[in-house]
């Protein structure tokens, strides 16, 4: 079941809105988005299609095309920025800092040597290097 209040069920229950969404992928059950507040350019994240909470009891079916798609945003990430690294997990429950912590999600985050001090923020603020319309649009032409 969709849950209303939840970011990664409103992506995906409603494709027609991909673009402000900024849903770049869907596969069998699993969807690519960005994140919309990213701590660096190109930070994606792939979700399951249905609300699901617990990494270990979804189907292998699904974990299985989540790490296929994986390797595509890493592929992705590689050609459109040539980043030195890659962060790629999950943060399982609140307690491990996940943001929705009952729909879970894999983040792939591309990382540069020195990277550190360009994601420093000031207050609350994050600095962006790049609007999200062009990552997406960018990233959008890859998959
Ligand atoms: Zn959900």
């Amino acid at each position: 079941m969709p849950h209303a209040d939840c970011i990664f069920c409103l992506a995906q229950s409603n494709p027609a809105a991909d673009a402000t969404n900024f849903v770049l992928y869907r596969g069998a059950g699993n969807f690519i988005i960005l994140n919309r507040y990213p701590y660096i350019s190109g930070h994606l994240m792939i979700a399951p299609n249905s609300h699901l909470s617990e990494f270990d009891e979804a189907p292998k079916q699904l974990t299985d095309e989540m790490m296929d798609l994986a390797k595509r945003c890493q592929s992705a990430l590689r050609a459109t920025y040539h980043p030195d690294g890659f962060n790629i997990g999950m943060n399982l429950g609140r307690a491990a800092g996940a943001g929705v912590a009952d729909h879970f999600h894999l983040h792939i985050v591309p990382r540069w040597n020195g990277d550190t001090n360009f994601m420093s923020t000031v207050g609350d603020t994050r600095v962006l290097p790049e609007a999200l319309e062009t990552t997406f649009r960018k990233l959008k032409a890859r998959f």
